[in-house]
């Protein structure tokens, strides 16, 4: 049985002869959106971090939807100038993550322990010292014309190393944060000319943090374009993916680091979508276990009774979100927007403390999914939604479409866009009358 689910709207992007279109399909009538090149390009850096998987993945859905929109006008990198340029303990915040996540409890006393301003701030700027010089060459070896942060621990020092070079109004610097609700306060810095928030609790935050109602834009959560793409169908994606075609099908997966109880989740449902009266399945399973290596092959080692597919780190998420019916996961914000615009009811079965807490009512309050901490009782759920319950999984994909914004991305760019057309004379200085180094003359 291929579920009936609601559809996502359809967005076709296709380069012709140097321009860019985006046709915008709603179902039958085509709106087509033309964008021509412009003459100068700028350099855009975006700071992120693969502390989990969603500051990558916003990055690279700025760095697509800008492509698309403007072409050659900017040239843009994806950097984390902090592990390439300085030392210890800025060098090496993925595996410091990693290790404070896996002990959750480490991880809640530092998120809450740092929270109040004078304590992060007097560690940043401490940081920021120290490292001054390290910084100030890994940020202007790009020549940012633009500099966008899209990780909570990227607004303060760059600002602070800027303003001690006598930089700060040359590039626009802009923050795009990635968590939908509980968001650390650390992502908030006065000194930005936007700060982009994905919810209006976010923007609540923002306010009460002390930025103008005037640098605060709520367009949504970043997610990459290529989610918008619903050109192919589930039965294209099932046949690519070497999927049953039939058999109603559950992603499971743990953001980027493959986290959360999937194991224990992934034999639960393996025992639930198994009709041991009528000796068949009732749906399949994909486990996408990211950068979780051990994780992947305790599962590969598992004998099935249902089709499972076991899968590493993905590079084409919206295939396999889109070749599915629900999905499993922890309250990843990525993870949870990528997974709306897909129009997949949710279940969140676990959270990280502080930032991912928000999430659950997000998705819950909307009628988007549900919350279950029991792997039992998760299978259970997703065998009734494949059985018996196929009306409510309906119900949900239809509010997941409601609370999707695909076009979130689009609307960033086009404001830092727009800030960057309004520069003055000040942005054309080059950087080697202003700066302290010489840079290279080719960038990366
Ligand atoms: N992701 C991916 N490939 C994988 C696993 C995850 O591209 O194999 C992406 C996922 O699509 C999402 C991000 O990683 O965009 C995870 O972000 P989220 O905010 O859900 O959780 P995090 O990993 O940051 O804790």
């Amino acid at each position: 049985m291929v579920m009936s689910v609601a559809s996502p709207r359809k967005f076709i992007f296709a380069g012709i002869g140097g321009k860019r279109r985006c046709l915008l399909d709603e179902g039958g009538g085509t709106v087509e959106l033309v964008q021509l090149g412009a003459e100068k390009t700028k350099n855009v850096l975006i700071l992120m971090s693969d502390t989990g998987g969603g500051h990558r993945a916003s990055a690279e859905a700025i760095r697509d939807a800008f492509r698309l929109e403007y072409g050659d006008e900017y040239r843009i990198f994806v950097k984390d100038v902090w592990k390439e340029y300085t030392g210890w303990p800025l060098n090496d915040m993925e595996s410091q993550y990693k290790f404070m996540v896996k002990h959750v409890q480490l991880w809640k006393v530092a998120f809450h322990s740092t929270s109040p301003r004078w304590i992060h701030c007097a560690y940043l700027a401490a940081l920021a010292a120290f490292y001054a010089k390290e910084l100030e060459a890994g940020l202007m070896e790009y020549k940012p014309d633009i500099i966008i942060s899209v990780h909570p621990l990227m607004q303060h020092i760059p600002l602070w190393v800027l303003k001690w070079q006598g930089l700060q109004k040359k590039p626009v610097f802009v923050t795009v944060i990635t968590d939908l609700n509980t968001c650390h306060r650390t992502w908030f810095n006065t000194g930005v000319t936007r700060c982009y928030c994905p919810s209006e609790e976010v923007a609540k935050r923002a306010l009460l943090d002390g930025l103008e109602s005037s640098q605060i834009r709520v367009f949504g959560l970043p997610i990459r374009p290529s989610f918008c793409c619903a050109i192919i169908s589930k039965d294209q994606l099932r046949d690519e993916l070497e999927m049953d075609p039939k058999l109603p099908a559950v992603l499971l997966m743990g953001g980027g680091e493959g986290m959360g109880p999937v194991k224990k989740t992934a034999k639960a449902l393996g025992d639930a979508l198994f009709d041991e009266s009528m000796g068949r399945s009732i749906g399949q399973v994909v486990v996408i276990c990211g950068r979780n290596k051990s994780l992947s092959s305790t599962l590969q080692s598992i004998q099935w009774k249902v089709p499972v597919k076991i899968r590493g780190f993905e590079l084409q998420m919206e295939k396999w979100m889109g070749a599915c019916d629900c999905i499993i996961t922890k309250a990843g914000p990525g993870t949870i927007a990528e997974a709306l615009i897909r129009g997949l009811p949710i279940i969140l079965n676990d959270f990280i403390p502080g930032q991912e807490v928000g999430n659950v009512p997000y998705v819950v309050d909307n009628g988007a999914g549900v919350f279950s901490q029991s792997p039992k009782t998760t299978a259970g759920l997703v065998a009734e939604w494949f059985s018996t319950k196929t009306e409510e999984l309906k119900k949900m994909s239809e509010n997941a479409l409601k609370l999707a914004q695909p076009e979130a991305v689009f609307d960033i760019v086009k404001d830092i866009h727009d800030l960057a057309s309004q520069r003055g004379p000040l942005s054309n200085i080059p950087y080697w009358i202003t700066s302290s180094f010489s840079y290279p003359t080719e960038s990366k």
